[in-house]
């Protein structure tokens, strides 16, 4: 396939392809900035989804039939296509989920129950998602393992000095955000990777906001498990992504029970079916899966490179505008940083800010972002925040600015 080079990037052809975007809000044509929560769909994506309740709708896995052997061939070949897309080294480390929570649990408990015990540690970051905690908690609880914090600094990136000091022997599991989904932060993953292996720790990477704009790589990064979710990588919801190693994956238990993860069941005891089948207990979300082909499709034809270089211009003209704004804090600004600007105006509530963009069509997002242990660091309630995917624009952003200027007016009148 040949991907569009950076000269060749026309972003108006690119948002041809959402319908969603075509169209007003509050008589103004929409801005859609809250990517970081879900993105948009390109009609490849809906195209297939439509397709497949229409023509191929079937119960995948044991049908003998044309439309199951159908479903069963489209389902895995999204599973091939993950495999490539992540470059693992082969489609049964990859394990279909309800999205990255899922992912993130299913490791805590099937692995985590499994090979932890009292006094063991766990590591994850201040800036993690809640669902790259809360899970963490439980299986502290169930098992006595300890949960440790890496603390962030005050421009938002990971302190290594203070993970170098936490890192011991101890450290069975290292849990970490690629990028950070409040501050945009981008986290040096394989030199976490390798430190975590040198103490014998399995490291988990909770690639949510990674996967729509950062070239994933399992190989390069080395880590052992990496979760993401289809819906913010241009495909639809309730479909995510578990990769881990297969001789990890083998040694684990299953996550649920029930149908297509046993080989034998009898009362007198269960086989269990190989990976991926074993973590993939009932009917999949099938539909949705074989929709995801066509995200993945959607990010390769248009490529890692030009996608990158287009999303580094936006967040470069958002933080020139904004940082001319008065009152304007941004929340985070590391040297490594993806499409997201998170801030706050000084006298201005987040909520209300939020409530003013929309009445102009644009949205985004307002509040914690699911990280409350982030706004604790920082002392606030919360944030705005604006993240950018491919298909916007310059000009979106320009309008962003002015709006943002109009409502600081009315406010401090
Ligand atoms: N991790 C990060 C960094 C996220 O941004 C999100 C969602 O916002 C999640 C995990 C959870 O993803 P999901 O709700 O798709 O399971």
């Amino acid at each position: 396939m040949e991907t569009i080079t950076d000269q060749h990037f026309d972003v108006q052809k690119i948002r041809a392809e959402f319908p969603v975007l075509d169209q007003k809000v509050n008589g103004h044509d929409l801005i859609y900035f809250d990517n970081a929560a879900t993105s948009q769909k390109p009609k490849q994506v809906i195209d297939a989804l439509t397709k497949y309740y229409e023509h191929n709708n079937s119960n995948i896995h044991r049908g003998v039939h044309t439309l199951a052997e159908r479903a069963t061939h489209d389902y895995e070949e999204t599973r091939k296509a993950v495999a490539t897309f992540i470059n693992a080294n082969e489609a049964e480390e990859v394990v279909f989920t309800k999205g990255t929570t899922e992912g993130l649990n299913l490791v805590a408990q099937a692995y985590g129950r499994k090979f932890l015990k009292a006094g063991d540690e766990i590591m994850v970051s201040e800036m993690e998602h809640h669902s790259n905690i809360v899970p963490w908690q439980l299986l502290c609880q169930q098992t006595g393992a300890v949960l440790k914090k890496i603390p962030i600094t005050e421009n938002g990136e990971l302190d290594m000095g203070a993970f170098d000091q936490l890192i011991n022997e101890r450290t069975k599991i290292v849990s970490i955000v690629y990028i950070s989904n409040s501050l945009g932060t981008i986290n040096p993953i394989s030199t976490i990777v390798k430190k975590a292996h040198s103490v014998g720790a399995k490291v988990v990477v909770d690639g949510a906001q990674a996967a729509p704009h950062q070239k994933l790589d399992v190989k390069t990064l080395g880590c052992d498990f990496l979760a993401f979710s289809a819906h913010k990588m241009y495909g639809p919801t309730g479909v995510g992504v578990l990769y881990g190693k297969r001789d990890v994956l083998e040694k684990m238990d299953p996550y649920q029970g029930g149908g297509e993860m046993i080989k034998e069941v009898s009362f007198d005891g269960t086989t269990y079916n190989d990976i991926p089948y074993k973590f993939e207990a009932g009917t999949p979300n099938i539909g949705d899966v074989v929709a995801f082909k066509e995200a993945i499709e959607f990010i390769q034809r248009i490529g890692h490179e030009a996608l990158h270089t287009h999303e580094q211009k936006l967040l470069q003209v958002g933080s020139e505008l904004l940082h001319k704004i008065e009152g304007f804090e941004p929340v985070g600004y590391a040297g490594d940083k993806a499409s997201v600007i998170s801030f706050n105006i000084e006298g201005v509530h987040p909520f209300d800010l939020g409530m003013f963009l929309d009445a102009r069509g644009i949205a985004v997002r307002t509040g914690h972002h699911c990280t409350q242990p982030v706004m604790d660091r920082y002392q606030i309630d919360g944030t705005v925040r604006a993240s950018f995917a491919v298909y916007n624009t310059k000009n979106e952003i320009e309008v962003f600015a002015d709006a943002l200027q109009e409502i600081i007016k009315k406010f401090k009148k």
